[in-house]
């Protein structure tokens, strides 16, 4: 029987673990924390009976993929649920905008800038089936929808800079801007729309939903449709080098590519770990989360209604604040993402007491305390906001290291979304899950499509193996 292990829990360890299993390899885990799940754990952080996802909240890019029609894990508890508005985007003086999960309504709430939201996003959520589908897989293939997938890639490839100049109020260039700083790229740099079109597409198409009880519930189902295969999972087991496997099949690496390296050592042919040494991470992020009485006061209402608030301002403020970050500098006013996940799933609250979810984009590393600088920002659009705040809890960049280290400085999308490696990650390479060494994948979201918790890097790595097995 083929034998696998598969190091690292995270989304993408256990899509690529039960991809093996359901093909009848035996599979076993090893994750260095004490609990599953890597990017998508739930805790009760502040106060007892508050669900706090500690990473991944919403799940545009999970909903329907290749991995999850393939396993349905609905019949293993998770259930997606969303919020009425998908992203807010308040703005100084109560004013602000929505992304409603129709185009429509949407561009409604936009006035004369509806117009060229419906020219984006109408049409790529039309067909962002097709379109992801070539997306959702490394970029150097035949693509299957090449029309759809150029008509994607055109509206990809300008800065973000440039892609806002189709809008001229300053609620629809936020609300662009909110979606594209999820790159955690200066606005001006190449290709920096593609994320915030990728994402806003998402929005229109799936919606960003939240996985009800929280973020875990996705490793947890994975874990036990893994279990029905006969894999099986180990926590509290950190695996320094490929010596202490009994030497399987296939290792999956669900790790990042400086960690692959060290365990592979002298193993790996030296270009590859040349160029694994050379991936660059991206910016940090600071992590707050908050136990708030009834909820957040945005003056801007209807960012009561989303799950998720872009918090920055317009986007010159938030263009400024990304490039202060990437020169290294924490910015005075940083860009922060809010998530009110309880909206769509009220479970994770207790009473009146609800969990609210906060990262600001730090500098990578970033080693001082950016609590007040988050909070401010909140404050600013949600004035008496601190007055509701009951507990809290903090994660430097380092600390989010220690949590994960995956998150390599604080970087929580494991590797910089530069143009290059936006296209080629971890390496240029027909088949970027290979790493020199037969038998020896990486899969973690180091490699394509990237990051989330979809994992499509583990289900596409693990294709990748099945196939030179020739299964
Ligand atoms: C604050 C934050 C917010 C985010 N928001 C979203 C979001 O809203 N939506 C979304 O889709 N994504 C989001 N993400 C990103 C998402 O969580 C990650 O991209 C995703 O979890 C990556 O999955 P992965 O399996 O590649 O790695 P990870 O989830 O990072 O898991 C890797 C696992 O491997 C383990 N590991 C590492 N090294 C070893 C070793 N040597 N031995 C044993 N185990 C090891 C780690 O402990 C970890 O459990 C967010 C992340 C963070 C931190």
């Amino acid at each position: 029987m083929t034998t696998a292990v598969v190091v690292g829990s995270g989304p993408n360890g256990l899509a690529a673990a039960l991809t093996l299993a359901a093909e009848g390899v035996q599979v076993r885990v090893l994750e260095a924390a004490d609990t599953v799940g890597g990017g998508t754990r739930t805790n009760e952080l502040t106060v007892p009976g508050l669900l706090h996802d500690e990473c991944s909240g919403f799940h545009p890019l999970a909903v329907d993929t290749p991995f999850s029609r393939r396993f349905d894990l609905s019949g293993h508890g998770l259930e997606w649920l969303w919020p009425q508005a998908q992203y807010a985007h308040p703005l100084d003086g109560g004013r602000g905008a929505v992304a409603w999960r129709s185009v429509e309504d949407t561009a409604a709430g936009l006035g004369a800038d509806g117009r060229a939201w419906r020219s984006v996003f109408g049409y790529l959520s039309e067909q962002f089936g097709d379109i992801a589908e070539d997306f959702l897989r490394p970029m150097l293939h035949v693509p299957r929808h090449p029309f759809k997938l150029a008509r994607f890639g055109l509206l990809s490839l300008p800065p973000a800079a440039l892609t806002a100049r189709r809008w001229s109020s300053a609620e629809a260039r936020g609300l662009f801007g909110g979606v594209a700083a999820h790159a955690m790229r200066p606005f001006g740099s190449p290709v920096s729309s593609a994320i915030g079109v990728a994402l806003g597409t998402a929005a229109h198409r799936y919606g960003w939903p939240v996985a009800r009880g929280g973020s875990a519930s996705i490793a947890t189902a994975l874990t036990s449709l893994l279990a029905e295969h006969g894999g099986t999972v180990e926590t509290g087991v950190r695996v320094e080098s490929l010596a202490e496997l009994d030497s399987p099949d296939i290792v999956m690496l669900d790790v990042a590519p400086g960690a692959a390296v060290r365990i592979i050592g002298g193993a790996m042919p030296r270009r590859i770990a040349k160029a694994l040494t050379r991936y660059r991470h991206g910016p940090g992020a600071f992590k707050v989360e908050f136990a708030v009485e009834g909820a957040v006061p945005w003056q801007h209402e209807q960012s009561r209604l989303a799950g998720t608030v872009h918090v920055g301002g317009s986007f010159e403020e938030m263009a400024a604040a990304e490039s202060e970050v990437h020169r290294g500098r924490m910015p005075e006013r940083p860009f922060v993402l809010v998530g009110q996940q309880f909206v769509a799933d009220p479970s994770r609250a207790r009473g009146d007491t609800v969990p609210v979810y906060a990262y600001a984009h730090v500098p990578a590393g970033y080693t001082g305390d950016a609590t007040a600088a988050l909070e401010a920002q909140i404050e600013r659009f949600a004035p008496g906001f601190r007055d509701r705040v009951v507990a809290r809890h903090v994660r430097s960049t380092l600390e989010m290291e220690q949590h994960n280290p995956n998150y390599v400085g604080g970087d929580v999308v494991t590797g910089a979304n530069d143009a290059l490696q936006l296209v080629f990650r971890p390496r240029p390479a027909l088949d970027p899950y290979t790493l020199g060494v037969p038998g020896v994948y990486l899969c973690s979201a180091a490699t394509p499509p990237g990051a989330g918790a979809h994992g499509m890097a583990g289900y596409n790595a693990a294709r990748s193996a099945l196939a030179r097995l020739g299964a």
